[in-house]
């Protein structure tokens, strides 16, 4: 077999930043989609520092958007239990990081849950993972208290759920108002937390939000 020879004038031909195609440094959308962000923005995609960043933050959105593929049926599996208690459960300060579907800039905070079952309970470790599921995807606080207020309510069809959800967002403290440390607050109150004043009010002292605007 005679060994491969090249005619020099040959050489562009196999030179990546010749050919029609862009260079593809990127192995899926989001890389791609980042590295032209980063171009666009007059940024050297080549530089020691930025190399990775793509690739990064491709794994990043899978981790943060993670709540898009959780099951919820597995989500709560084996975890509901028949039990005759009816006084209010209550887990608060469940630490949660979403990102606004605005921006796609992070808020953060806490959020309070509480709820007066009606023959049923769940796991005490469950309400994190509800909040967690509903926080890692393209979020607004409104919609993400009422979602997990619902989904509570589908689950056990408790007597009434009330969600309480702090937020600081960053798409507000890094731009324009910069107003740093606003947070915004947000309610959804179902069932007997919505009828019943003396049921809300007991939830919201319990956690440390008596003074609530109603
Ligand atoms: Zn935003």
């Amino acid at each position: 077999m005679p060994p491969l020879t090249v005619d020099p004038a040959d050489f562009d031909a196999f030179r990546d930043d010749l050919r029609d195609m862009p260079e593809q440094d990127c192995s899926n959308d989001i890389e791609c989609a980042v590295r032209t962000i980063l171009e666009s923005i007059g940024e050297d995609v080549t530089r020691p520092g930025l190399r990775r960043t793509p690739e990064r933050i491709a794994r990043m959105y899978q981790e943060l958007t993670a709540g898009y593929h959780v099951e919820p049926a597995k989500l709560i599996n084996d975890a509901i239990f028949e039990v005759p208690y009816d006084e209010m459960v209550i887990v608060r300060d469940i630490d949660y990081y979403s990102l606004c579907e605005h921006h796609m800039l992070p808020f953060m905070g806490r959020a309070h849950v509480g709820y007066i079952p009606d023959g049923r309970v769940i796991g005490l470790s469950k309400i994190p993972r509800i909040v967690e599921m509903f926080a890692r995807r393209l979020q607004i606080q409104e919609q993400m208290t009422q979602q997990i207020a619902r989904f509570i309510q589908e689950a056990l069809h408790p007597q009434g759920v009330g969600v309480v959800v702090e937020g600081l967002h960053l798409c507000a403290a890094m731009r324009g108002v910069k107003k740093n440390n606003a947070r915004m607050v947000t309610s959804a109150m179902l069932g007997s937390f919505k009828r019943n004043q003396s049921t809300r009010s007991e939830f919201l002292e319990n956690i440390g939000r008596s003074h609530l605007d109603w």
